[in-house]
């Protein structure tokens, strides 16, 4: 329908084109898909309102915000286009489930291959390409305008997945920070024989500074990246390293708790909807992470979608001060790939143990500094104000998953363990 190279022009051509695009693009997908999806159908009936009431993006508000529960109180088909069941469904996709039951998801990829696009060309690279990135199993997708895309699998060592690279030879690639910093351990300067134009690093806490580290190994700019498997790629950073959402492919409202939108500069909750997915998209879907819209939302990089910052703290992670002020636990998460160089730790958990204690386990890496980790234990302290103490436990391992790791116990959870496992030994 669209070609890769039309959106492309779209997202970095004349932005009042870009934001007409979003409108009929919106207004379509509700005539085309959401109407026919029996949740949606359900409450337009129930609105009385017809497709023809949704005109442009700014009739998004017309639809109701869901979550994670809403999908999983419904049989799945209640969120899939009844035209994409008749004609049959791909096989579906799971999340993680670290946090919670799995959901299940059906998507078309058809704008997919858009953002790869406009990644691949804005740090120099040509098309055609080749992009790899995780996915449940090995896959490819079929091939459009003569650019691909291969899954690996989640399941390969650190090994595999360095020999499957070499083999698909990508141009971009994305992975979580985990495992590139896992990648540049074990094989160190070798990986800029990958010849990669970009790597993405898709995942929570990575850094600036995390970032240009593993830059030096990988031999390209290594970019931030957020994306879900609910909803693909969604944000990406532009060469002038600002986060721009790619709002074709998914668009995004930041909403306070009382469901209004947050001023720029304001930290609301990301809700998505997904205009790309004609199967099942996520329609104002609240998908727990928290960021603000930038006040500044100019950028010279020429790239059109809304500047992004701080996204990617999970809304429920909270330190809870005994004075009942709260912190986001991202920012401890942060501070700690914040700092410059290799990496202090192999990896490490924070718990809020007790109402005034944060214990920080720790597996010490090979290339620790004692100076660098009393900077970064200065740096938590201040975050913590003193209303809690910190205590630094080393520790030979953390059953971590690679690519959602656990950084952060709330005092609630660690009550949760306490009271299931009385007895049990203390993990991390
Ligand atoms: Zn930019």
């Amino acid at each position: 329908m669209f070609s890769s190279q039309h959106l492309c022009r779209l997202f970095s051509g004349d932005i009042t084109d870009y934001h007409r695009f979003i409108d009929e693009l919106f207004s379509r997908r509700v005539a085309d898909v959401f109407s026919d999806i029996p949740f949606y159908r359900d409450h337009l009936a129930s609105k009385g309102l017809t497709p023809a009431d949704f005109r442009g993006i700014s009739d998004l508000s017309k639809l109701p915000v869901v979550d994670r529960r809403t999908l999983q109180s419904r049989p799945v088909e209640t969120f899939v286009s009844a035209a994409a069941l008749a004609a049959g469904l791909p096989s579906p996709a799971y999340t993680s489930g670290t946090s919670g039951e799995p959901l299940q998801l059906y998507a078309s990829r058809d704008f997919y291959i858009a953002s790869f696009h406009l990644m691949q060309l804005a740090y120099g690279g040509s098309v055609p390409f080749t992009a790899s990135c995780l996915s449940e199993v090995d896959r490819v997708l079929p091939e459009q305008d003569d650019c691909q895309v291969h899954f690996i699998a989640r399941s390969n060592s650190v090994a595999q997945l360095f020999e499957r690279l070499k083999e698909i030879r990508p141009q971009v690639a994305l992975l979580g920070p985990r495992r590139w910093r896992k990648l540049v351990e074990r094989y160190g300067h070798e990986l800029a024989d990958l010849n990669l134009v970009v790597a993405g690093a898709a995942g929570a806490a990575s850094t600036p500074e995390e970032r240009a580290y593993l830059s030096g190994f990988v031999g390209c700019p290594v970019v931030d990246m957020y994306g879900a498997t609910e909803l693909g790629g969604a944000i990406f950073e532009c060469p002038r390293g600002r986060e721009h959402v790619l709002a074709h492919h998914n668009y995004l409202e930041i909403l306070d708790d009382d469901g209004n939108p947050a001023a720029p500069g304001h930290s609301g909750n990301l809700v998505w909807t997904a205009l790309d997915n004609s199967i099942m998209p996520l329609i104002r879907y609240q998908i727990g992470d928290t960021g603000q819209f930038a006040v500044d939302q100019e950028c010279d990089c020429g790239w059109n979608g809304p500047i992004v910052q701080g996204v990617g703290g999970k809304a429920r992670e909270k330190i809870v001060f005994p004075t009942g002020m709260t912190l986001n636990a991202f920012k401890l998460n942060v501070e700690v790939h914040r700092t410059p160089g290799p990496p202090l730790f192999d990896d490490y958990r924070f718990r809020q143990a007790e109402a005034d204690l944060i214990r920080l386990s720790a597996v010490r890496s090979n290339d620790f500094s004692e100076d660098m980790l009393g900077d970064l234990l200065s740096r938590i302290e201040k975050l913590l104000g003193g209303h809690v103490r910190l205590e630094l436990v080393w520790v030979d391992a953390i059953d971590q998953p690679m690519d959602k790791p656990v950084y952060f116990v709330s005092l609630e959870q660690s009550r949760r363990e306490a009271a299931a496992g009385a007895g049990a030994p203390v993990t991390p």
